[in-house]
């Protein structure tokens, strides 16, 4: 292999305080590669396409503990929900009912993270602030006993300008405290805030992420 991903991954694990965990996005990486990282220790691994990552699933170390980053369609939902050990991008109330339908069928539980929309790009999936309100507010969730609200997630806009970067995930920092008082004050589970990514990860660590989602930085430039 002539990719050093054992020393990128260090330089990142190297950077992240305690209490801040890394998700390690393999999307479009070999399946070599994500074995150097597990070599290392690292068991948290990112993908956002059901079909790489059943494949993946298939061949790779059980003890793999799988996050779905990607835009889930409800009729993917069931291919992955053996296994899944969480699903990052959760961006309706319809696809968590899926997820609860399918997680049921299994016998499971599946933690999941709601996906906000803070970003200015028009293309970016999630809910924005109110959507995630209006959906807590109407409390169907609650009633979802195979799905586990385990915290927020967020993407960053695709920019160089840091300080609005910084906003963005300052919002959803916010947002966390809003929503943590109101719906899930006495839920431990309720803790979870994803952002943070290759470029951007320095800038989410000072704004409460408790876990990047970092590919770029430790495998390399992916090719498509
Ligand atoms: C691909 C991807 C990442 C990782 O991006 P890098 O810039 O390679 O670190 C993080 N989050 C999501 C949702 C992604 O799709």
């Amino acid at each position: 292999m002539d990719y050093d991903v054992k020393g990128k991954l260090h330089n990142v694990l190297d950077t992240l305080p305690q209490g801040v965990r890394l998700v390690a996005i393999s999307k479009y990486h070999p399946n070599e590669y994500i074995l150097a990282a597990y070599e290392e220790g690292q068991r948290i691994f990112g993908e956002s396409h059901e079909q790489e990552l059943r494949q993946k699933h298939e061949s790779l170390p059980k003890d793999i503990e799988w996050h779905f980053i990607g835009h889930l369609q409800t009729n993917k939902v069931k291919y992955i929900a053996p296994y899944v050990s969480m699903i990052e991008a959760v961006d309706s109330l319809k696809l968590l009912r899926e997820i609860n339908r399918q997680a049921e069928k299994c016998g499971r539980v599946i933690n999941v993270l709601l996906e906000l929309h803070i970003a200015e790009e028009a293309t970016k999936y999630g809910l924005s602030l109110d959507a995630c309100r209006e959906l807590l507010a109407a409390g169907e969730w609650r009633q979802m006993q195979h799905v586990r609200i385990c915290g927020l997630m967020m993407m960053a806009s695709f920019v160089d300008d840091h300080e609005q970067i910084r906003r963005e995930m300052q919002t959803a920092a916010d947002f966390f405290d809003e929503v943590k008082a109101q719906y899930f004050a006495d839920d431990d589970t309720f803790c979870e805030r994803s952002w943070g990514m290759s470029d951007d990860y320095p800038i989410a660590l000072q704004t409460r992420s408790t876990m990047v989602r970092v590919g770029t930085a430790i495998f390399g430039p992916r090719v498509y």
